[in-house]
C-alpha cells in the first residue's frame, strides 16, 4: 500500500460510524480497481461497498444482441463489436447459436474490434462489404464513436448503436423505492468528458453525498472518505477527488460532437427496462448509417424470453446493487467466467467476473 492509500485509509479507519454506509460506484474500472486492491478487506465492516450500474455490456439490451446476430447470419455482413460482447449469451434454444461467438462458429463474418477506429479501417479495406459496428457503451465510448460518425462514415458501413448515459441510471435508482445506498462514488472518465457537475443531482435533489473519483485505490480511499465525512457531518456536496483530470464543465469539444451526432432517447437496460432519457440515437442527418434503418428488423417471434436476463440469472439484481454477485444461486456454480450464463460474468466490467478475478469464491462471505 502507498503512503498516500494509507493515510486515506488511517482517515477512513479513525472515523466513529455509528451505523453501516452503502456507499455505491457505477463503474467497472472503479469496481475493478476496488476489488484487485482488495479495499473491501481493509475497510472498516461498517462500510459496504456496493457495485452499481457500470457495464455497458451487461446492460445492453438482449435483442440488440440477437439482432447483431441475425444481421451477421441472415444479412452476411461483416460484423464487429468490443471483444466481450461476443460471449453474451441471448435467450435461444440450445440447438441454436447463442451469441456473436457462436453465430461466427456457425460460418457468420463476426469480429472483435478493440477500438472504432478499427471498425472505420476494415469498412475501408472491405469495400465491397456491408460492415456494420455494434456499438454499445458508456459516454466515454460513444464520444470516439461521434467523433468518427461527424468525420464522416464510408457507405458500407454503418452502426448498430446500444450506446447509454450513466447518470439517469443512478437518477432511475434514487427516484425508486428502495435505492439500496447512501452515498455515490461518481466515475471519473465520465465527468472528465461531461463534467463532474452533472452529478450534482445527487446531492441536491436526493441529499446524498457523492464524490468524483479516479481509478487508483488513493483516489478511490479519497472518495470514499469525503462521502463518509459527509454523512456523518450530515451535509451532503459533491466532491471532486478526480480533479486533476475531471475539470469543471468537462471536454466541451466532445460534448458539442455527442450534441450534433446523437439524440438522447429513452432506451432499454436489459433486465432493468426503460430508462428515461438514457440512450444515444443518431440524429435523422445521419440515418444513412444507421444499421436499424439499413436493415429493417425481423422479429422472431417464436423467441421465448425475448429481452430478459437468461432463466435464474440474478445480472438485473446485480446491477442495480440489489444484492452482491455472490448472492446469485448461480455464481461459481452454474455461472463461472469459462461457462457464464449472464452478462454480468462475461465482461471484464461485470460485477461478477470481477469478483469471480479477484478470488471471491465464498457465496455467503461477502454480503452487501
Ligand atoms: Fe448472472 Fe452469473 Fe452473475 Fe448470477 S453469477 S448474476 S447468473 S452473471
Amino acid at each position: 500500500m502507498t503512503p498516500e492509500a494509507r493515510h486515506w485509509l488511517d482517515l477512513i479507519q479513525g472515523l466513529a460510524l455509528p451505523h453501516s454506509v452503502r456507499v455505491m460506484n457505477v463503474c467497472g474500472g472503479h469496481e475493478r480497481a476496488i476489488s484487485l486492491a482488495g479495499l473491501r478487506t481493509v475497510l472498516p465492516p461498517e462500510i459496504a461497498l456496493i457495485p452499481g450500474p457500470g457495464c455497458p455490456v451487461c446492460i445492453c439490451p438482449e435483442e440488440d444482441i440477437y439482432r447483431a446476430m441475425r444481421l451477421a447470419l441472415d444479412e452476411h455482413v461483416l460484423l464487429v463489436a468490443f471483444g466481450d460482447m461476443l460471449r453474451v449469451p441471448v435467450n435461444l434454444p440450445r440447438t441454436e447459436p447463442r451469441s456473436l461467438d457462436a453465430a461466427r462458429a456457425a460460418g457468420a463474418d463476426v469480429l472483435p474490434i478493440a477500438s472504432p477506429m478499427d471498425a472505420l479501417v476494415l469498412a475501408r479495406q472491405h469495400p465491397e462489404r456491408e460492415v456494420v459496428f455494434f456499438a454499445a457503451g458508456f459516454e466515454t465510448t460513444m464520444a470516439p464513436v461521434a467523433a468518427m460518425v461527424a468525420q464522416g462514415l464510408p457507405d458500407n458501413l454503418s452502426l448498430l448503436l446500444s450506446g447509454r448515459l450513466t447518470w439517469p441510471a443512478v437518477a432511475m435508482l434514487l427516484e425508486s423505492e428502495n435505492p439500496c445506498f447512501d452515498a455515490l462514488i461518481a466515475p471519473g472518465h465520465v465527468a472528465t468528458i461531461m463534467g463532474p457537475e452533472e452529478w450534482q443531482f445527487v446531492p441536491h435533489r436526493h441529499a446524498l453525498p457523492a464524490a468524483v473519483a479516479g481509478f487508483t485505490p488513493e483516489s478511490l480511499l479519497a472518495a470514499i472518505y469525503s462521502t463518509l465525512r459527509q454523512t456523518l457531518e450530515k451535509r451532503s456536496f459533491l466532491d471532486n477527488c478526480y480533479g486533476e483530470v475531471a475539470q469543471p464543465g468537462g471536454n466541451t469539444t466532445a460534448q458539442r460532437i455527442l450534441k450534433d451526432v446523437f439524440d438522447v432517447v429513452d432506451a432499454n437496460w436489459r433486465g432493468i427496462g426503460v430508462i428515461p432519457c438514457s440512450g444515444f440515437n443518431l440524429r435523422e442527418t445521419h440515418v444513412a448509417h444507421d444499421a436499424r434503418h439499413r436493415f429493417p428488423d425481423q422479429p422472431n417471434a417464436s423467441r421465448r424470453r425475448m429481452g430478459q436476463m437468461p432463466a435464474g440469472c440474478a445480472c438485473a439484481q446485480v446491477v442495480m446493487g440489489k444484492i452482491s454477485p455472490n448472492q446469485c444461486p448461480l455464481y461459481g456454480r452454474g455461472c463461472t467466467p469459462k461457462n457464464p450464463v449472464g452478462p454480468c460474468m462475461v465482461s471484464d466490467e461485470g460485477a461478477c467476473r470481477i469478483w469471480w478475478a479477484s478470488g471471491v469464491r465464498d457465496r455467503e462471505a461477502t454480503p452487501v
